[in-house]
């Protein structure tokens, strides 16, 4: 076979991106991927009964609307239709049938719901949302850049920097607090982290400016369409190959790396210098997570109607709840755990058999964790909708060390690809301008241990391209602004 231009390991949505991103630019790409499908965390299987279509990791995909690179390709003619459902998240509060908030696509609507607190909501959100596109340019890159918005970064900084638990000082009602509380938990840490409302922000502008939607048919319709299209450009996938050694690569003359830290370190072997091996190595991953997937008789049986009107459920009660479960991380299991859900049946029916359902949910477990919290996690939802578990037909619980087997990103079953502290958001596996860039020519990392991090959006994969692109082939993909 005649070289190829570059060879992708790893098909996770930054792989795949990467991979697109190279190949509009006219280059011959390989991906090789372990796993029979493509798409890393973004899989969608029959993971508990034949006909309910579980999505095995990401569900719920704002960024992946939001994504610079995925909106300047045309995924929808692959096959990518997007479900918006009413509201984009729910909160559940208190264990009464009032007891909810929600989290609607209008910032208005939004703060009619949060009483007294409802200017506060749109203070904090309205600048941002003003200038959203521009805020999403600056930030899901690397962060030492000059940004192209410097006004909008500055009052999203000035938001972001500190804990979540200190922004939710900002609100007076439960409803605020716990809505505000629900958002921060995404982010892994404990809400006291510094920085965590930087994430916090960004989930709930997505709400206000795209939605939270996902894709019909399962979250594996995204990867399906990448690859595609990726093929429609004269890409080649190759499935069910694992790259583990420098001579499992084939001839390319750059390779991008859709993996961790650690795998990135073995394909480089020896010709990684000790300071770059170092800085690596001291790379920290934070909590995991336990996913849990069902198959159900019919609708979580929410106390709470409103709940109905949206496919993803926070459910994890106060502020101050939320805290003490997030905050429980060091080692202990929390009694009371945050459950992250949806419920994507509920719109999309051929998630399931006529009258049955889906319900997908995880928590956060100390890394790498195989204790199973299922006993803590099923009564914490029955709280909130007793009789859930007389609705399920059957389960299968995911442990933090099965994620990790499934993918080596995400180490200790961390579905960010490693911890979002402060540091980390700059220094994302190591401190550079373009951490993409290894000291071994040709070599980048492209996974979402690289900025900006976790979820679905490609952005990590799209960014090392482009610096592949510039570093090695002089190009420029056709119409990018970008600068690597
Ligand atoms: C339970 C769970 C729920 C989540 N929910 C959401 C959500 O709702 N919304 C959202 O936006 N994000 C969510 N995420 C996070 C999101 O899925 C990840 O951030 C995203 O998949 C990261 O993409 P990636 O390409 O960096 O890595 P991955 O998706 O981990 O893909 C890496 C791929 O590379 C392959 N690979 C790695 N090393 C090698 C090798 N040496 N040889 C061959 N192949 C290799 C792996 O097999 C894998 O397929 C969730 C994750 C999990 C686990």
């Amino acid at each position: 076979m005649s070289k190829l231009d570059a060879v992708v390991v790893g098909s996770g949505p930054n792989g795949l991106s990467a991979a697109i991103t190279l190949a509009r630019a006219g280059l011959r790409v390989q991906v090789l991927e372990a796993h029979a499908e493509t798409g890393g965390a973004t899989q969608t299987r029959e993971l508990t009964l034949p006909g309910f279509k579980n999505d095995w990791g990401s569900a719920i995909h704002p960024l992946a609307v939001a994504s610079p690179a995925f909106r300047q390709w045309p995924l929808h003619a692959f096959g990518l239709d997007w479900v918006y459902p009413e509201s984009p998240a729910a909160h559940t509060l208190w264990p009464a049938s009032t007891g909810g908030v929600l989290l609607e696509r209008s910032l208005d609507a939004t703060a009619d719901g949060l009483g007294r607190d409802g200017p506060t909501w749109k203070r904090l959100f309205g600048p941002l949302l003003h200038d959203w596109e521009g805020l999403l340019h600056d930030i899901l890159r690397p962060l030492l850049r000059i940004p192209a918005h410097p006004i909008t970064l500055a009052q999203f900084g000035l938001r972001g920097l500190p804990s979540a638990h200190a922004v939710a000082g900002l609100f007076q009602t439960p409803e605020a607090r716990g809505l505000w509380a629900g958002l921060a938990a995404h982010t892994t840490l404990p809400l006291t982290t510094a920085g965590t409302s930087a994430m916090t922000l960004v989930l709930g502008l997505l709400a206000h400016a795209v939605g939270w939607p996902f894709p019909k048919g399962g979250a594996q319709a995204i990867p399906r369409a990448m690859q595609a299209y990726l093929e429609f450009l004269g890409g080649e996938v190759i499935t069910g190959v694992s790259v583990q050694r420098p001579q499992d690569l084939p001839d390319a003359r750059v390779v991008l790396v859709d993996s961790s830290p650690a795998v990135l370190l073995r394909l480089l072997g020896e010709r990684a210098p000790a300071s770059y091996r170092a800085a690596l190595e001291r790379f920290k991953y934070g909590p995991g997570v336990q996913k849990f997937d069902y198959a159900l008789s019919g609708p979580v049986p929410w106390l709470d109607e409103r709940v109905f009107r949206s496919a993803t459920v926070h459910i994890g009660g106060t502020l101050e709840e939320v805290t003490e479960s997030e905050a429980n991380h060091a080692g202990r299991i929390a009694p009371r755990p945050f459950v992250l859900a949806a419920q994507q049946s509920l719109f999309d029916p051929s998630r399931a058999p006529a009258g049955k359902q889906t319900f997908w949910a995880y928590s956060h477990v100390p890394n790498g964790n195989s204790v199973d919290i299922r006993p803590q996690v099923e009564a914490q939802i029955e709280r909130f909708a007793p009789g859930f578990s007389e609705r399920i037909l059957a389960r299968t619980v995911t442990t933090a060390p099965q994620v990790q087997a499934f993918s080596p990103v995400m180490q200790g079953g961390d579905l960010n690809g490693g911890a979002a502290t402060l540091w980390q958001l700059l220094a994302r596996p190591n401190l550079a301008l373009t951490p993409y860039r290894t000291p071994v020519r040709g070599f980048y990392l492209c996974s979402s241990s690289t900025p900006p991090g976790g979820g679905v959006h490609g952005m990590a994969g799209y960014h090392a391209a482009l610096t592949a692109l510039h570093d090695e082939f002089g190009l420029r993909e056709f119409g990018l602004r970008e600068t690597p």
